[in-house]
């Protein structure tokens, strides 16, 4: 039967325990991030451009992840993992030798077996390895698969750009249905919006190959005649990579690019086609985007539909892609498959928690424990071992500190963390099989049954009617 007097903790344990308010003031002062360093030993750092993920982001990035995960299921994708090293040729023939991510940042080197490995830069290339490797197209088509990992890139460090970073990606593989494009921007501008990011999308067609031929030529010839003006990179591209003049961020090129001939006066009637479609379905969906007739990214696999995601706050300003994606219908056949038509994205996570942090987005409610166990020296840590356990089982979620002995500092741990009951087992408890359960708000005891402790704290909380 509850108890509705206050009972002092001190009559039923070993110590006294406080008869005042808890502190409310953190058990556990704040650690600077950096610990002094020891004399005359040399610090082991994080390699350059590489971060540690610390428990204090770890809610941004579980929030992140089970975003990422229900939009997939949602939308009827599956999960897939692929090594973080795979046979170098997967991205070089993949990616394209001369891309940038190849060329310049790929992580390649020869393992012991003098194998030339490299560490993933993308996974699109990987997704279609395994694709081909398990028979995934004598599956029903498309193959809608989804990844969330990390990617190593030895790019410049600098805000937003990192060496290993993190994707979630969606690759629709098997299919060359405009709504495939449609759907898998739509299930990306969800995913940002859901999270409290408002954003746009840039898009664009580069046709298929044999369109973008007749293109090049127009775009070298225009480019040659501003020679003298155009930047050393833009030189260099219009030898290797002609397309890629028009990433180009140079102020001094800005004029030359705005004026430059536009791809989708290129493309062939079927490549339109399917582009108005894609358009016709955002606008359905009412997805906000732009042409940008200069977006083309910077790997080969790319045909048709391109496109990248900003925030909206940015869309005319410097802009930082969150994402990036477009259909890939020639990647299949170039990895040794039969030509397969196949569209992805891969949001990057760092700058979308990055948006989450700048924005104050609130995140979800947390689980927090409902009730902490106390104890008092080592026999009625024991139990208090025994009764952690057995809450958990009956799904309620406990906090402790068993190395702790003093009762006070237990408490306070209870009350600085919000949890509305404490059970408390000295050795008084121990012997008579009892455990006293504290509403830790109003401070009113009660002793109860150490065997039906967890029912009895159940009812409580409102999380078993069945008990009494
Ligand atoms: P990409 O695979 O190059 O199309 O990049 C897709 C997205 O991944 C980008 O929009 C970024 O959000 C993210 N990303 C790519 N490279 C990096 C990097 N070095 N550091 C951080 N995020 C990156």
């Amino acid at each position: 039967m509850a108890i509705k007097k206050k009972v002092v903790v001190k009559k039923v344990v070993a110590r006294p325990a406080p008869k005042k308010e808890f502190s409310k003031k953190p058990i556990v002062a704040a650690k600077k991030d950096t610990a002094p360093a020891v004399a005359g030993k040399k610090q082991i750092q994080l390699l350059r451009g590489m971060k540690d993920i610390l428990p204090r982001d770890q809610y941004y990035w579980k929030t992140v992840f089970e975003a990422a995960q229900r939009m997939s299921e949602d939308f009827g994708f599956n999960r897939i993992e692929t090594p973080l090293l795979e046979e170098a040729s997967v991205f070089m023939r993949g990616v394209g030798k001369q891309t940038d991510v190849v060329e310049k940042e790929m992580y390649v080197f020869e393992d012991r077996d003098m194998e030339k490995v490299a560490l993933r830069p993308e996974n699109t290339a990987a997704v279609v390895r395994a694709y081909l490797q398990h028979g995934m197209w004598n599956q029903p088509q498309p193959v809608k698969l989804w990844y969330f990992g990390p990617f190593f890139r030895h790019e410049r460090p600098q805000d937003g750009r990192q060496r290993q970073f993190h994707q979630f990606g969606l690759e629709v593989i098997g299919d060359a249905s405009p709504v495939i494009d449609a759907m898998v921007i739509q299930m990306t501008y969800l995913l940002y919006t859901e999270l409290g990011i408002p954003v746009s999308v840039q898009i664009n067609s580069i046709g298929m190959p044999e369109d973008r031929t007749r293109y090049k030529m127009e775009l070298v010839q225009y480019y040659r005649s501003h020679r003298a003006t155009i930047c050393e990179t833009c030189k260099a591209r219009l030898m290797k990579n002609p397309m890629r003049v028009l990433d180009c961020k140079e102020d001094s090129c800005q004029p030359i690019k705005a004026n430059a001939p536009q791809i989708v006066d290129y493309l062939s009637n079927e490549s339109r086609d399917h582009f108005m479609k894609v358009l016709e379905y955002l606008d359905e969906l009412g997805i906000p985007y732009f042409l940008n007739h200069t977006l083309v990214r910077g790997l080969d696999y790319y045909t048709k539909t391109v496109f990248e995601v900003v925030t909206s706050d940015e869309e005319q300003g410097s802009q930082t892609a969150l994402c990036g994606g477009g259909r890939y219908d020639l990647l299949v056949e170039e990895l040794g498959g039969k030509p397969t038509s196949a569209c992805g994205v891969a949001p990057g996570i760092e700058r979308l928690i990055s948006q989450m942090k700048k924005r104050q987005v609130p995140l979800p409610a947390r689980r927090t424990p409902q009730v902490y166990v106390a104890q008092l020296g080592d026999l009625s840590r024991r139990k208090a071992m025994v009764l952690f356990a057995r809450l958990r089982a009956e799904g309620v979620m406990a906090d402790q500190d068993f190395s702790k002995g003093s009762l006070k500092a237990q408490l306070e741990s209870a009350n600085a963390n919000k949890i509305p009951y404490a059970f408390v087992i000295g050795q008084k408890e121990v012997q008579e099989g009892t455990v006293i359960m504290r509403d830790m708000d109003s401070g009113v005891q009660e002793t109860v049954d150490f065997n039906k402790a967890p029912q009895i704290l159940k009812r409580k909380l409102g999380l078993d009617k069945s008990v009494e």
